[in-house]
């Protein structure tokens, strides 16, 4: 691939909806949004792509294979961003993407297999409120009319965003079946960093479940009711908590827990509340784990509430199931890795990402590139070109494997 082609489109996409701390502000299906995507579009035709946009106005750019009719090889990702995100999120999947496509039709020969570039629509969730939205509704996990439906907080509908910036495509151009789609984004956390590894192959992305939990005791007056009187629910709370986060501590695993709020009823100085609620957040990469997890949780905060006789309720809030990138892919990037002695580790994500929607339509992988100090979502956001080529590389190899042959890949 042409590492200064990339970096000068890059740079040019980087302008679009540009913070003054070198970020983006590029919600999806605003003003920005559209510029980025005429641009790439642009490119796209350009370099002979044939560039479609479907009825949820995601970006496919093909360059037809010899074999017409066999499932694509697809690369992509997002082009719209948090408020004041940075410029790497997304783009660079998409913009590496475009690279290696170019290059392929530099070299001459036509692939076996169509290859597209994809660009899905409301990756971030950050405008309307369902991240994921464009790839969860080509793949089936969303309505059409739920995600046209949406709003925004200004009260704008999804489908009214899309026509606004002429979007709005044929759902005869969806994407239905992939031969392989694969994601390249930025770590977005400090693991490649620590380790000083430039590549990280992504197995899956971990699950999560979420909960609400009250402990229900007796209200009383600060002054005047003894403690060894009272049934404090918030001290069995912050009980329950400490012996939740000790207990996964000491599991050693890849069980995380958040308890990101906490509040009383009463929520007074003064006053011993009668109920106090915390949140949980847990997540793990293996289905049945996180399950045996959550029970294990469940467990121990009865525990807290026969202790200190106080009563407990634990409401599933929603849960979101692992999932498992495809092995075979996993092992190609690996070879490729070796082949170029280029440094990889595996990983699991934890964050969500559009690959995780399209694994319900063909096999799926994603690759990592480190972020500098693991910041994302914000200007500072940064991968250094260095890193990024390296990841380019183990892609191309992939992605000519894959499409210069009509054997599939064995799972
Ligand atoms: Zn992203």
């Amino acid at each position: 691939m042409n590492r200064e082609r990339l970096m000068q489109r890059f740079s040019s996409m980087a302008e679009i909806g540009q913070t003054d701390r070198g970020g983006v502000n590029r919600l999806a299906l605003t003003e920005m949004d559209k510029q980025a995507r005429d641009l790439l579009w642009k490119w796209s035709e350009e370099i002979g792509l044939s560039v479609r946009v479907d009825d949820f106005g995601n970006i496919y750019a093909r360059l037809e294979g010899e074999k017409v009719d066999y499932k694509p090889v697809v690369l992509g990702s997002h082009l719209d961003s948090v408020p004041y995100g940075g410029k790497f999120d997304g783009t660079l999947g998409v913009l590496v993407g475009l690279e290696l496509m170019e290059t392929i039709i530099e070299e001459g020969k036509t692939p076996e297999r169509p290859l597209e570039l994809a660009v899905f629509t409301n990756e971030e969730g950050a405008r309307f409120p369902t991240p994921m939205l464009g790839s969860g509704a080509v793949t089936g996990v969303f309505t059409k009319e739920h995600v046209y439906n949406m709003k925004d907080d200004d009260g704008v509908r999804f489908e009214d965003a899309l026509v606004k910036i002429g979007y709005v495509g044929d759902s005869f151009n969806r994407v239905t079946e992939v031969e392989a789609f694969i994601e390249l984004h930025i770590e977005q956390g400090p693991v490649l960093e620590s380790k000083g590894v430039p590549v990280g192959i992504v197995n899956g992305i971990q699950g999560l479940s979420w909960h609400s939990v009250q402990f229900f005791g007796e209200a009383g007056h600060a002054g005047t009711t003894p403690l060894h009187h009272r049934k404090d629910p918030l001290i069995s709370s912050v009980k329950a908590i400490q012996r939740i986060h000790d207990w996964v501590m000491n599991l050693e695993d890849e069980t995380i827990v958040t308890f990101g709020k906490i509040g009383t009823a009463s929520n007074t100085i003064n006053v011993v509340s009668n109920s106090a609620t915390f949140s949980l957040d847990i997540r793990h990469p293996d289905h049945s784990k996180l399950l045996s997890r959550i029970e294990k949780v469940k467990r121990l905060i009865r525990e807290v509430a026969l202790e200190d006789d106080t009563e407990s309720l634990c409401e599933d809030l929603s849960y979101m199931t692992p999932v498992s990138f495809d092995p075979g892919l996993s092992e190609l990037l690996s070879n490729a890795c070796r082949k170029h002695n280029v440094d990889f580790s595996e990983i699991v994500s934890g964050a969500g990402h559009d690959a995780m929607y399209m694994n319900r339509i063909g096999k799926t992988v994603m690759v990592f590139a480190p972020s500098r100090a693991g910041k994302s979502h914000c200007e500072e956001e940064d991968t250094s070109w260095e890193d990024i080529e390296k990841a380019g590389k183990v892609m191309e190899d992939t992605v000519k494997r894959l499409a210069f042959s009509t054997e599939s890949v064995k799972s």
